[in-house]
């Protein structure tokens, strides 16, 4: 297809690093093999060498080129659909668990850039779940209300304190998370995979697995080699398919993102968004908006597509960037003159129930998969690393019950795109209605 937008094959946060490091070549054994080189894996990785085990990581281009690599980069506790949902399909205490598990999860997230000394712009901003329309208003004060009895440390921020806190007037109100932030996602995900080598752990880079056998110890093969294990973890989100697994529980889903070139500093002064809090909408494919440290704006979702079988799709996808660039002129109109100055996309793993899956597969019981965060993966990939190197060593994670539940099976094809078309085009339409009553009330 002809570029018509500028494009990044990746995003401009990574990059291959000076370091690569070799394919694999031959055959080697370990005490854990690790399938994937993003967050899961790195902090997988990381917490198993800290207990001393002898760990592989086996990555089919460079560490930290997925999602990991090119997410907007909020660390955020938000988690489910939203917390209404959640309480309908969980009840009380097991929200309060999963809230609860949000919040650590970027509490430790916060953790891991102190101990392993990661320079990624992180910034403690806080992030806001907007509301963009007054119609919203009444949903978030209860959404805040319910979050907050379960635990959560939200709070709702009226129009006023919007105003004050100099948050663009496009987003009006909204629930405040007060934890967390934005950081530099391809600074992150570099830290951890220099902090995994530095610590002993052997990464294999452009080592696609392209098949795991079974066994008492699990053989993961690739084009020219094979790593032989106790342990194997996928941690292949998104990506599980190309490994030979069949996940039933997670589909891959296309996002797409823009970056703003760098603001001037009279723009900046004029936005006056002081706070830099990270910024969602309340729409049901939300749009995010967020300050970089470069002074750029980068944003963009709202737009997601499931591709048939499961497929991952090129990342460029014009009609899905000039709906991002389209939002982004409509949020934020005293911006007229900034361009767009590139776009990119990647894929996230989504399960039915907007919740990460922890578990286990194989004959032998000792493949472990940490899949599925459904774009909330900067905090609680990292998490699911620490808890994945519990359950290896035969040992439960404080957490690990707050994700345990019954696993929702997506359909198999064609019912799952016919389903996948028709949950996306529903959500959508609200969304376009939702977009209709903002210009109406600009008079648009
Ligand atoms: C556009 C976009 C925006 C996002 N924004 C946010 C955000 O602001 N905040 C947030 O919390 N989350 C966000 N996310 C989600 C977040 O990035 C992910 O949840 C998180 O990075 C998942 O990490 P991971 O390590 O599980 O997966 P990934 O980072 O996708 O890592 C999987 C790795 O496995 C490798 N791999 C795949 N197949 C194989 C194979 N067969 N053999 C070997 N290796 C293989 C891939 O190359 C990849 O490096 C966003 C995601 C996207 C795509």
């Amino acid at each position: 297809m002809p570029r018509t937008h500028p494009f990044e094959e990746i995003s401009p946060w990574v990059e291959a690093p000076a370091d690569l490091r070799a394919p694999l070549e031959g055959d080697l054994a370990a005490d854990v093999v690790v399938i994937g080189g993003g967050y899961t894996g790195l902090s997988t990785a990381l917490a198993l060498r800290a207990q001393g085990a002898d760990v592989v990581v086996l990555e089919a281009d460079f560490a930290g080129s997925g999602a990991s690599g090119r997410n907007a980069g909020h660390l955020t506790p938000t988690i489910g659909k939203d917390v209404p949902t959640l309480l309908r399909l969980f009840g009380k205490e097991r929200t309060s668990r999963l809230v609860r598990f949000a919040d650590a999860a970027v509490a430790h997230t916060e953790k891991t850039i102190l101990e392993h000394g990661i320079d990624c712009d992180y910034a403690p901003t806080g992030n806001l779940m907007a509301g963009v329309h007054p119609k919203q208003e009444k949903r978030l004060r209860r959404a805040a209300e319910a979050a907050r009895w379960l635990g959560a440390e939200v709070r709702f921020v009226p129009a006023g304190e919007t105003r004050e806190r100099g948050i663009p007037p496009a987003f009006r109100f909204g629930v405040l998370e007060e934890r967390g932030g934005a950081l530099h996602p391809g600074r992150y995900a570099m830290g951890l995979r220099r902090a995994a080598l530095a610590a002993g752990v052997r990464i294999f880079e452009g080592s696609t697995v392209e098949a795991l056998e079974d066994g008492p110890k699990v053989r993961a093969r690739t084009r020219r080699g094979s790593v032989r294990a106790p342990h194997a973890v996928l941690a292949t989100n998104a990506y599980t398919r190309s490994t030979g697994r069949k996940p039933r529980a997670v589909v891959p889903l296309r996002v797409s993102l823009f970056e703003t070139e760098p603001l001037a500093p009279a723009q900046l002064d004029a936005l006056g968004w002081r706070g830099r809090e990270g910024v969602y909408t309340a729409h049901e494919v939300l749009e995010s908006y967020r300050l970089s440290a470069q002074g750029t704006i980068v944003g963009g979702s709202k737009v997601v597509r499931y591709a048939f079988g499961s497929a991952l799709p090129e990342p460029y996808d014009p009609g899905a960037f000039d709906a991002i660039e389209g939002a982004f002129r409509e949020r934020f109109p005293g911006l007229a003159d900034v361009r767009v100055a590139r776009f990119w996309g990647g894929w996230i793993g989504l399960t039915l129930d907007f919740l990460p899956l922890l578990g286990v597969e194989g004959d032998h019981g000792n493949v472990f998969h940490g899949i599925g965060f459904c774009g909330h993966g900067v905090a609680q990939a990292t998490l699911m690393g620490a808890m994945l190197a519990e359950r290896i060593q035969g040992r439960e994670h404080e957490w690990e019950g707050a994700l345990r539940r019954r696993t929702l099976s997506w359909p198999p094809e064609p019912l799952r795109w016919a389903a996948a078309k028709l949950f996306n085009g529903a959500l959508s339409a609200l969304d376009r209605r939702t977009d209709r009553r903002i210009r109406a009330l600009a008079g648009v």
